[in-house]
């Protein structure tokens, strides 16, 4: 043991002592530490560095060069504020054995001023620029130790910490959390317990818990840095899992009210009357949520396909087998034109076939609306279309055995527990056309059971996608006019996002205004959006299903399943506002029917990153690989706005890159959960008592251990 690991912390330190009782931590900085949610020893512990410094990260100032990024390690040798005619600056000289250059703030300078003394050691990154002599301009900077820097020259890596301004103010920067931390790692077993069973431990070769900890803080060498990284990577991921696990067993241990007799006649009919056969994959898929409805538990069931591949078809056939059986039925939408849409085309088997449909929307007379509800709650009626609110609302069934969701990202626990709560535990099933990449789901709907229609029913009529700049927009619109006049008909869509939507909403009206009277005087043009009312909308999606409106100009409310296979074009403005998957639903609107399809994505701010996000749209129509790209452009938080949806912050792990590591911590997972329903083994008892305390906010079924 070092000199730097005395004095030794007392024996009576343990994971939840608060932050204050910790040598170091006075009232100011314990309150700048709860701010960043760190307010116990454990927490402190898990407050991993951001960076590393070691010899092969840092350069000698007489090997700089101008251009080069990199970092320097040098002492603070003189400083001064230069004032010329044109602006101030503060400069300051530093050194390291080889020889001298400066750093430069042009901004701060009121902070930087006070940040360094003469002789301070300091870790300096950012580009080298020549300037009468090297220089770099706003560094970003760490403070060391001298030793530290003396140690540097060995095999030394130090760690950088992250830290904010209140942090800073107190002291709490990269040398703070070192010496906070530095006392503290020799001594982690005899406080912070582990929590992974050793024969996880054993089978992938993980460090134990106080070795991974103290050296993804100070660590040996890169080789137990990675082995630490590596390990805490796994513990974040498995835990993640386990939770899915326990949530998934939570929802399946509620036993259902509901059961079947067989799967009736009803599937048989509508099957017969279908105009194509089935895909391997719908076939195969309507076995999976078929298994689920005979179990005795209730099915929590995601079912994944790209747009065109024929979802609505298997939630009617399962739909039917629930009627069969004399159960009640809910098909909802995330908007009103798309649950007219459900209704209409449901509507095209049900009328048949003694099952009665009705749709339930916000905007019908009050009369009509009670005289549904009514019907409902007496269960005259089997299939019950209408938006998410349907069941969040004060609908009352009698015998709702099966819920059927189309495209909600995020039905989750919390819903679930809404209705159970008004006694119902039906099946759910949650459909989506949004290709989620495998992280995301395993992660997003980790609790739910997935099913994947991966096949693409054979009638789909090619599509053709072109990216052009607003000069070729009159070749465009002739193009759309002479398809228009052989029968056709096509989207025009205008970007709308929260952020300007009203300014986009006035873009979209104009532009339905200027086409209608100044390129297409001679064709009926329609205009669709979010603000429209109920009716209004109705009447719009009517006219454009029957063919009276040739032209839709829209805003992104046809993105999500709007089916009219009579059209083969679709210009997207601005397309270098969308985000990918939203293009690639856009462009699933088309090529539904027999004909060959254009999509026509008009870029008007061109920007090398949103032609090379437009590029992915081109090369490919394969909705998983483009959700995948998007993935990577935008990253998790991004996407889908999952940070509303509840989407765990990871400390360490990467849901991006660290995609196989989750697939194994989830097996891992599911298989202890399988074994062990309620972590009642010796071996796992730490795994549920570090449940319990550290998982509790976010998991509704906890208590059900
Ligand atoms: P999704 O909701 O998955 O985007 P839909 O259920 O709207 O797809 O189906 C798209 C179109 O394909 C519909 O017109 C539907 O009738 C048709 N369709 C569905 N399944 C098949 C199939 N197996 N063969 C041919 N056409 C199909
Ligand atoms: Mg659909």
């Amino acid at each position: 043991m070092t000199a730097a690991e005395s004095p030794r912390p007392g024996p009576q330190l343990n994971a939840d002592t608060p932050i204050t009782y910790i040598k170091g931590v006075g009232p100011k900085r314990a309150e700048a530490l709860e701010e960043e949610g760190i307010r116990c020893l454990r927490d402190l512990l898990y407050h991993f560095p951001r960076h590393y410094l070691d010899r092969s990260t840092i350069t000698a100032i007489s090997g700089c060069h101008a251009g080069l990024e990199t970092t320097i390690v040098a002492k603070v040798l003189s400083q001064q504020l230069v004032r010329t005619r044109r602006r101030s600056y503060y400069q300051i000289l530093v050194g390291d054995q080889s020889g001298q250059m400066t750093c430069v703030w042009f901004n701060g300078i009121r902070y930087i001023q006070n940040a360094f003394h003469n002789g301070d050691v300091v870790a300096f990154s950012g580009k080298v620029e020549f300037f009468n002599g090297y220089q770099i301009v706003h560094p970003d900077y760490d403070k060391l130790e001298s030793e530290e820097w003396d140690t540097l020259h060995t095999a030394r890596i130090i760690p950088l910490y992250p830290s904010t301004a209140s942090l800073k103010r107190v002291g709490l920067d990269s040398r703070g959390f070192r010496r906070l931390l530095k006392p503290l790692v020799g001594h982690i077993q005899s406080f912070l317990p582990e929590i992974l069973p050793s024969s996880l431990r054993d089978t992938f070769q993980l460090l134990p818990l106080h070795e991974a900890l103290r050296s993804i803080h100070f660590p040996d060498g890169t080789e137990v840095l990675q082995q630490a990284v590596r390990r805490l990577k796994f513990e974040e991921l498995f835990f993640l899992q386990v939770v899915m696990a326990v949530r998934r067993n939570g929802i399946r241990s509620v036993p259902k009210s509901l059961r079947y007799r067989g799967t009736g006649n009803l599937l048989k009919e509508i099957y017969k009357k279908l105009p194509f056969d089935l895909t391997t994959a719908q076939k195969r898929v309507i076995k999976e949520i078929w298994e689920d409805m005979k179990s005795d538990h209730a099915m929590n069931r995601l079912l994944q396909g790209d747009v065109g591949s024929g979802k609505t078809i298997v939630a009617l056939l399962s739909a039917a087998i629930a009627v069969s059986n004399g159960y009640q039925v809910a098909f909802m939408a995330p908007t009103e034109i798309l649950a007219e849409q459900h209704y209409r085309s449901l509507h095209k088997f049900t009328d048949q076939l003694r099952i009665r449909i009705e749709l339930l929307l916000g905007g019908q007379r009050k009369k009509q609306r009670e005289e549904i509800l009514q019907r409902t709650r007496s269960g005259d009626i089997d299939l019950l279309v209408g938006t998410h609110a349907l069941i969040q609302e004060a609908v009352e069934f009698k015998q709702l055995a099966y819920a059927i969701i189309d495209e909600q990202h995020r039905f989750g626990v919390l819903q679930r527990g809404q209705l159970m709560a008004k006694g119902l535990n039906p099946d759910i099933l949650v459909m989506t056309a949004t290709p989620i990449p495998r992280t995301m789901s395993m992660t997003l709907y980790g609790d739910m059971d997935v099913s994947v229609i991966d096949e693409l029913p054979k009638r789909k009529a090619r599509i053709h996608t072109r990216l052009v700049n607003e000069d070729k927009l009159a070749t465009v619109y002739q193009y759309i006019q002479k398809r228009v006049q052989a029968g056709d008909q096509a989207y025009i869509v205008y970007p709308l996002i929260e952020e300007s939507q009203k300014m986009d909403l006035n873009a979209a009206i104009q532009g339905y205004e200027y086409l209608q009277k100044h390129v297409f005087p001679t064709l009926q043009l329609g205009l669709l959006h979010g603000s429209l009312k109920t009716a209004e909308k109705d009447a719009v999606m009517q006219a454009f299903s029957n063919g009276t409106i040739q032209i839709l100009v829209s805003t992104t409310v046809v993105e999500v399943g709007v089916d009219n296979p009579n059209a083969t074009v679709v210009v997207i403005e601005n397309a270098e506002r969308f985000g990918l998957t939203q293009l690639h639903q856009l462009r699933g609107r088309i090529g539904r029917g027999q004909k060959r399809s254009v999509c026509v994505l008009v870029e008007r701010k061109r920007s090398e990153t949103s032609h090379r996000r437009l590029q992915t749209i081109l090369a490919t129509t394969n909705g998983f690989e483009i959700s995948e790209q998007d993935l990577k452009l935008r990253g998790p938080g991004e996407f889908y706005g999952t940070r509303q949806h509840g989407f765990p912050r990871m400390k360490i792990a990467d849901l991006i890159n660290d995609n196989k590591m989750m697939a194994v911590a989830r097996r891992e997972a599911f298989q202890l959960l399988k074994e062990d329903p309620h972590l009642r083994r010796q071996e796992a008892l730490p795994i549920r008592h570090h449940l319990q305390k550290y998982y509790a906010d976010y998991n509704d079924y906890i208590n059900i251990l």
